[in-house]
């Protein structure tokens, strides 16, 4: 997977259409199964950010998969899950940390990364999906001028409005599916229904023939209630392109079980099944 697939260049035509049902959301919110509705105007939503899109910092980034880097990565505060090991919390709980620019700014700043060599523009967080309407309104900005592929970096704990929004302006879909159907997802990550959720998007978004990447976090202790069901779940999806996460690191608030290191046996543990069920990794 060395070539990234071709911008989607319905983007222009489809944006104007859906920026004003975007922008909708920032007063009556159903970009998550949260459905914050009206509390997002004051910033009273689960994910706590309000009608300002906050970033807090924006980089060439080398650290992503070979399709996409280098990656301009932009990360934006706030987040719809609340995972206690969280290693990026200072702004994926604080969603005013960082800068607010507007959608032009910002579409500047694209321009000259992609003049600079990015290969792929990632919207990332915390989680990108409450910034949504910004996302859009700044393609809109950056316009023709964009050649390399957009790419939604998210936990995918996302709402039917939230992908109908994003079709035609993503071009690669990049769903963590951390937690299995157990209720890790809901305990750990706040996340009511995580399971049949994210499976279900990642499922349309199969369907349809979109170009997905989905990544699996291996977390300490979580190996036969996450890490086993996920891998046997992408196996019956034989096309998907997969890539395990093997960076974790306990935070200092990070709680029980989760405090600890992951070990090298737990990641053998991981490639061995993965190997076993011929997923499709990628690095
Ligand atoms: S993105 Fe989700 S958590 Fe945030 S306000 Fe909207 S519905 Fe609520």
């Amino acid at each position: 997977m060395a070539t990234p697939p071709l911008v989607d260049n319905r983007v222009a035509e489809l944006l104007p259409s859906k920026l004003t049902l975007a922008q909708r959301q920032l007063f009556d919110c159903h970009l998550c199964p949260h459905h914050c509705g009206d509390r997002r105007a004051e910033a009273r939503g689960v994910c706590r950010v309000g009608q300002t899109s906050y970033i807090a910092s924006e980089m060439l980034h080398l650290g992503e998969e070979a399709l996409l880097r280098p990656a301009h990565a932009i990360f934006f505060s706030g987040c719809t899950a609340t995972c206690h090991f969280c290693t990026a919390a200072k702004f994926a709980f604080h969603p005013t940390y960082g800068v607010a620019v507007t959608p032009q700014q910002l579409a500047a700043r694209i321009l000259q990364r992609q003049q600079a060599g990015a290969r792929s523009l990632c919207f990332i967080g915390g989680d990108p999906t409450p910034h949504i309407p910004f996302i859009l309104a700044t393609l809109s900005a950056v316009g023709e001028q964009r050649q390399i592929p957009t790419v939604f970096n998210s936990n995918f704990y996302v709402s039917v409005l939230a992908l109908e929004l994003l079709d035609g302006a993503i071009d690669i879909y990049l769903p963590d599916l951390k937690f299995g159907p157990g209720d890790c997802g809901e305990q750990i990550g706040g996340m009511p229904d995580y399971w049949q959720v994210v499976t279900n998007v990642i499922d349309q978004l199969y369907v349809q023939g979109k170009t997905l990447l989905v990544r699996h976090l291996l977390m300490p202790g979580h190996f036969d209630c996450c890490t086993v069901p996920v891998l046997h779940w992408l196996a019956q999806r034989p096309t998907l392109q997969v890539s395990l996460l093997t960076q974790y690191l306990a935070p200092a608030h990070a709680r029980g079980g989760l405090a600890q290191p992951l070990v090298q046996a737990e990641i053998d543990q991981a490639y061995t099944l993965a190997q076993q069920l011929q997923l499709n990794l990628v690095h």
